[in-house]
């Protein structure tokens, strides 16, 4: 949809993705109302008015009409922004002589908003690579954990079975130097073997067993090219905030101090509120210095130039606007809920 020049074949994609089991043999509507009924039915015998206030029993945000107006607010500040988006595009498909340019449809426009990026931003993910090998990421990751939170992060191969060579395992200590938690870290991707994507799992919840506290230790895995000839394994930036948001997890989990296993770490947090720590520790690869701490040429050391980094900040708020809609607007149809910290 982001490349294809034929506009034909676009349209024919869209509509079949966006009415996919809509009708014929694989149809679930029928499902979906089901399950909305029965939704219902079980708020009702439980005490609540519909599903979205027994959703919200066990979430931070304290009822239906706080949500809403959230989403308002997010909807009235990302309108305007949407709009003028879209003027964008057609502004630039016209620029580009593009006999739709005056007619875009859904199916033209994430293959516009892709043109319109490369023209703006002018540089790919893969140039970036060479000012973010992994082990320089990873200090000025565990940095700026200290200078954060006053714990330091070491590594502690070996005090743990591993399951794979390239696996690292780390201790965290406090400002004591006392351990209070430790982590793998399974960093490369494995195609053969492992699934694709990025997630932070608890492998050990803090407890305390007769007396004896137990140490919490997470799982921290991401999927970056492994290195190769004799290179480092080196990380685009969106590996970079991939590791940041895992590690936002990983903190959750580590730095607990109850000593119940059913609420440490991240056991019962509030699933509105699951993505607040890996969103702080993602929002620090944009802070200046701290990027500027990461980012140096693995070979020269030269630091990731000034240009790179303005073209990332701009880059971050491309479409934002339209993208904000686009959640809202899934916000608005059904919340839904799953069991793993993505
Ligand atoms: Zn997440």
């Amino acid at each position: 949809m982001q490349h294809s020049q034929r506009r034909d074949l676009r349209e024919q994609l869209y509509k079949a993705y966006v009415s996919r089991a809509a009708s014929g043999d694989y149809d679930n509507l029928g499902n979906i109302d089901r399950i909305l009924e029965l939704r219902q039915e079980m708020s009702n015998i439980l005490g609540f008015d519909n599903f979205a206030e027994l959703s919200l029993a066990s979430k931070m945000a304290p009822n239906v009409a706080a949500v809403e107006g959230l989403l308002e607010s997010l909807r009235s500040a990302s309108f305007e922004a949407a709009k003028q988006d879209l003027e964008d595009l057609r502004a630039y498909a016209v620029a580009q002589n593009a006999p739709e340019a005056n007619d875009l449809k859904h199916w033209d426009l994430a293959y516009w908003s892709e043109r319109l990026r490369e023209a703006k931003f002018d540089f790919n993910a893969e140039e970036l690579r060479p000012y973010f090998p992994l082990e320089q990421v990873l200090s000025g990751l565990f940095n700026l954990a200290h200078n954060l939170f006053g714990i330091t992060i070491s590594a502690a191969d070996g005090q743990a079975p591993i399951w794979h060579p390239d696996v690292c395992y780390f201790q965290v200590a406090n400002e004591q130097g006392s351990a209070i938690a430790f982590f793998y870290l399974d960093a490369y991707s494995r195609p053969a073997e492992k699934r694709g994507g990025a997630w932070m799992d608890d492998c050990i919840g803090r407890s305390k067993i007769g007396g004896a506290v137990r140490l919490p230790v997470a799982y921290l895995t991401c999927n970056q090219t492994p290195p190769v000839d004799g290179k480092p394994s080196l990380m685009t930036f969106g590996e970079v905030e991939t590791l940041f948001h895992e590690f936002g997890h990983g903190l959750q989990h580590m730095l607990t101090d109850v000593d119940y296993v059913g609420a440490s770490g991240i056991n019962n947090v509030e699933w509105d509120a699951v993505e607040l720590p890996s969103q702080f520790m993602e929002n620090w690869c944009y802070h200046r210095p701290t990027l500027l701490s990461l980012g140096k040429h693995y070979e020269t050391g030269e630091p990731l130039p000034e240009h790179y980094y303005q073209k990332l900040l701009a880059a971050r708020t491309f479409m934002s606007g339209s993208g904000m809609l686009r959640q809202i607007h899934f916000s608005g149809l059904d919340n839904q809920n799953c069991t793993s910290h993505y």
